[in-house]
């Protein structure tokens, strides 16, 4: 395999034949796509349609129903055998139809959430899918981005890597482009090259793609790399145990059916066939299928509201959330920043416009503008930036922290592209949300400057002296809080403060030491508007009893204000400094997360310790996060939330749900979507239920009386797969209910079959057995043939579950209150079934197959009145338990 690490970076680049400064073309890079295939792992193996069908006829339930096939047909009862088949390769195509839709909407969401890369191609920096990437293309790196495919660094500012995923060192390594290395160097020394999967912790860099997919050294060690299995949610499990505990009820009643059967002397045929259907009918493994199909349906259902959810039981844990903890900018925010307001150490000025729009004034207090005053407050604003913008198109690329300032410089004449000609930039010191500040360095009129911005308390706490209008003073404890107290003023405007420092230094060093000594030129408040729709959400939020807490790197008076404009700050405002959390014991912030809404100059460390205290006072904590360091507080929440647009590689990878566009509303739709699928599992559970238990009653009761079996196997068979599997389904899909987000989050150790859903259940399925089995009486005692009583027993169940299925679209509004054929699933899965009921009762050469008779107008009138009574049940469980 050809290595590039003994390579110099034009030899690098002559060899992949790439101009380092343009990328690919757009053709050539199609061309290398089409030779040399897509950049993955081939991981896991995908299971094809006839594994998956295999695998639902490995099924307890199919088992026993192919032994009553065989059976059937080896006593000569070809037709029930052949029927009893017959239904079992449907209910294959329906498991597997359902299997595969599950998994390719879990598949394609898996797609959506997997990294991108910046790629440069024809000139320009476009954002492609990591698996698009092809040797020769040239990768932008910044901190927080994943390794796309293995590369040859070819630009590095103070580049660090995590390269632990691959050679297990957990110290992130140093990288330098500009070694050549020798021949028989090893992957850990290999500072000049980076590595698929790996993960960039500080710094920024180029590099040439020069391996990709299974080639690159991930590709090498493919075998720990096939994605686990995802594991069974809570709830699946949950149901398993559920349905594996019925199950074993039901196929003891079922024994004693025989048993009874036998004790009346039926024929040993009829009463194996039919413990056997009802075996099959009563035991609920249907459940699990069911809700797996359910939640991913619900994930697919949440693109919509903009929140791709990563794992399913995301979506369960979603809908009980009790706490988000938020990020303000850009999450809360509109992360549109427009300088308003600047102080040059002596004066403050105004600043005029809006949005990116390069038109504005910079005015002193009497109205009048002024540009030079600032001159140097712009100046270091201006070079320690890495901000792009587009004054007629009025865009921005990178930070809009940033962007602000470049708009500023704009306004003043200062264009950033000529200043940096001007004074190039020598070496900087990355920003990060540690420290809060950023460095660069420069020549100007032949000395060296290190222009230093950032948060204005971190700022102030390294400056030494101040420069006023070019006279450089020491910084007196009274000029400090002067400068204090504006800062406190602009944050107490909502205003996001930047302050501005530099220092003269000999030799050119970039280090956090560096950033001391320093000399403060000035500040800049900048407006950050809330978002629109966040001050709703977070009034929802109030009703449906979830606290909403803002962490934010910012000032605490700003944070304050801003969280007062949005609700989250009311009355006395109480608001936490990271320092403070920093002094706490776990005990004391414990009791702190109780009552303060407003945590301020956070840093990533201070998020993890704050998500364990609301997590530790039995909460379900949302967090979210998309910096490089807030993986660890994403994976500590029990929802982790990484912003799609600004968040990073790292943040999304650790998180459980991504918001496409990283909107604070977004989060609380997801809840109440997470909501509405919980209480659609529910509405699913206690149908399936009530069906299953009621027609054991039904046959159970019918024989305790003496009665004839009142349903064969065969009607059993199809209620089951047909009139209660389809409305079941259906009854998923529900839309969100009114109301859903006026109730409390629900307990997350409840179980999923509660006293109240006991209740219903059990209410429900007497009263599908009282109808049923009314309908039957009539038929066998006023008619006095049982054919008839067979058929309309089996009209009036059918009928009677399809009833109650729109009953059971709610489990506390009244069907006569709500809009009763409001979900177009579930009336087409009522009209199928309908069409199949009548068929099986009036299509003659059907008769035989389900042994129905055609029924008269007055016994079908009397199967229709009774269908009644289990939705009527129904509607009395929601009277006393509903909540
Ligand atoms: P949030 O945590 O809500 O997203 P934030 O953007 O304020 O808020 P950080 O990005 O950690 O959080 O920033 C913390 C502080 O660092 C800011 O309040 C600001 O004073 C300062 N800061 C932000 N961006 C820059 C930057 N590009 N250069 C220098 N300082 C910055």
């Amino acid at each position: 395999m050809k290595q590039y690490f003994n390579l110099s970076v034009s030899e690098t680049a002559q060899d992949l034949q790439v101009d380092l400064d343009k990328g690919l073309s757009s053709q050539e890079a199609s061309e290398r796509s089409q030779k040399y295939g897509p950049n993955v792992l081939e991981g896991g193996k995908e299971k094809s349609l006839l594994e998956m069908a295999l695998e639902q006829l490995k099924d307890f339930l199919v088992l026993i129903l192919m032994v009553a096939a065989v059976v059937s047909i080896f006593l000569g009862e070809a037709l029930e055998g052949i029927v009893i088949l017959a239904i079992v390769v449907l209910n294959t195509i329906l498991g597997v139809y359902q299997e595969n839709k599950a998994s390719n909407a879990l598949k394609a969401l898996k797609e959506m959430a997997s990294p991108h890369a910046k790629a440069l191609r024809n000139g320009q920096v476009v954002e492609i899918a990591s698996n698009e990437v092809v040797p020769g293309d040239v990768i932008i790196l910044e901190a927080g981005d994943y390794i796309p495919a293995d590369l040859r660094l070819v630009e590095s500012v103070n580049l660090k890597i995590d390269e632990a995923a691959l050679t297990g060192e957990s110290v992130p390594v140093e990288k330098d482009c500009k070694t050549v290395l020798a021949e028989d160097s090893s992957l850990g020394d290999r500072i000049n090259s980076a590595y698929m999967g790996t993960v960039i912790t500080y710094g920024r860099g180029k590099g040439v793609i020069t391996d990709i997919g299974m080639k690159t050294q991930m590709g090498n060690i493919a075998g720990m790399l096939n994605d686990g299995e995802d594991e069974a949610t809570p709830l699946q499990k949950k149901l398993d145990s559920l349905g594996k505990l019925l199950g074993i009820v039901c196929l003891a009643i079922c024994g004693i059916i025989f048993l009874l059967g036998l004790l009346r002397g039926m024929e040993l045929f009829d009463i194996f066939m039919t413990s056997v259907s009802l075996a099959v009918a009563a035991i609920p493994e249907g459940l699990t299928v069911v809700v797996t199909v359910v939640l991913a349906m619900g994930m697919q259902k949440m693109v919509k509201v903009n929140a791709i959810i990563k794992r399913l039981s995301a979506v369960e844990t979603l809908g009980s959330t009790t706490v988000i903890c938020s990020d303000k900018t850009g999450t809360l925010t509109q992360n549109k920043m427009t300088i308003q307001r600047i102080y040059d150490g002596k004066e403050l000025y105004d600043v005029s416009g809006t949005g990116y729009s390069p038109v504005g004034d910079i005015t002193d207090k009497s109205g009048s503008k002024k540009t030079e005053a600032v001159q140097k407050v712009l100046e270091s604003l201006v070079l320690c930036n890495d901000a792009i913008y587009d004054p007629e198109k009025e865009t921005i690329v990178g930070d809009p922290t940033e962007a602000a300032m470049v708009v500023l410089a704009h306004k003043a004449g200062m264009v950033k592209k000529q200043w940096e000609e001007k004074y190039p930039r020598l070496q900087e010191v990355p920003f990060d949300s540690d420290r809060k500040l950023m460095s660069t360095f420069h020549t100007i009129d032949g000395k060296n400057v290190m222009y230093t911005k950032g948060a204005p308390d971190e700022l102030l706490r390294r400056c030494v002296s101040v420069d006023i209008g070019g006279s450089v003073e020491t910084l007196t404890d009274a000029k400090r809080e002067e400068i204090l107290s504006v800062n406190q003023s602009f944050a107490e405007s909502a205003l996001r403060v930047i302050g501005a420092a530099y220092r003269n230094v000999d030799v050119v060093n970039a280090s956090f030491e560096a950033e001391n000594d320093l000399t403060f030129i000035g500040l800049v408040g900048m407006i950050d508007p809330p978002r629109e729709e966040a001050k709703n959400a977070i009034d929802i939020c109030k009703k449906a009893g979830i606290q909403v807490k803002m962490i934010t790197g910012d000032h605490k008076i700003t944070a304050t204000a801003i969280g007062r404009q949005l609700g989250i700050v009311e009355g006395e405002a109480v608001a936490i400094e990271g320092r403070r959390i920093s002094e706490m014991n776990d005990q004391e912030l414990q009791e702190c997360v109780k009552t303060v809404n407003v945590f301020a100059r956070v840093s990533p460390e201070h998020k993890v310790r704050l998500v364990d205290a609301v997590r530790a006072n039995g909460n379900i904590a949302a967090m979210t996060g998309d910096g490089v360091n807030d993986a660890p507080s994403l994976k500590h929440a029990d929802i982790g939330v990484a912003m799609g647009i600004t968040g990073t590689d790292v943040s999304k990878e650790a998180a459980d749900m991504i918001l496409t566009d990283d909107n604070f509303a977004s989060i609380v739709k997801a809840v109440a979507e997470g909501r509405t699928i919980y209480s659609n599992i529910r509405k699913v559970v206690g149908f399936l239920l009530s069906c299953n238990i009621g027609e054991i009653l039904v046959i159970f009761l019918a024989m305790l009386v003496n009665l004839p079996v009142p349903l064969v196997a065969i009607q059993l068979l199809s209620i089951n797969l047909i009139t209660d599997a389809f409305p079941a389904f259906a009854l998923g899909m529900e839309k969100e209910e009114p109301g859903v987000m006026d109730r409390a989050p629900r307990d997350p150790a409840e179980p999923i079959v509660d006293k109240k859903m006991a209740v219903a259940v059990g209410i429900q399925s007497i009263a599908l057995a009282i109808g049923t089995l009314g309908s039957f009486m009539y038929g066998y005692y006023v008619h006095d043939d049982l054919d008839v009583a067979r058929t309309a027993c089996f009209l009036t169940l059918v009928l009677g579950e399809l009833l109650r299925a729109y009953s059971s679209r709610s489990e506390h509004i009244s069907v006569f209150k709500m809009r009763v054929l409001e979900n177009s699933y579930l009336n087409k899965c009522v009209l199928a079934s309908l069409a199949f009921l009548l068929a099986s009762i009036y299509i003659p050469a059907l008769n035989p197959i389900f042994s129905t008779v055609p029924l008269t107008l007055d016994e079908m009138i009397a199967a229709l009145v009774l269908a009644f009574i289990p939705m009527l049940g129904g509607e009395l469980a929601k009277k006393i338990v509903g909540k």
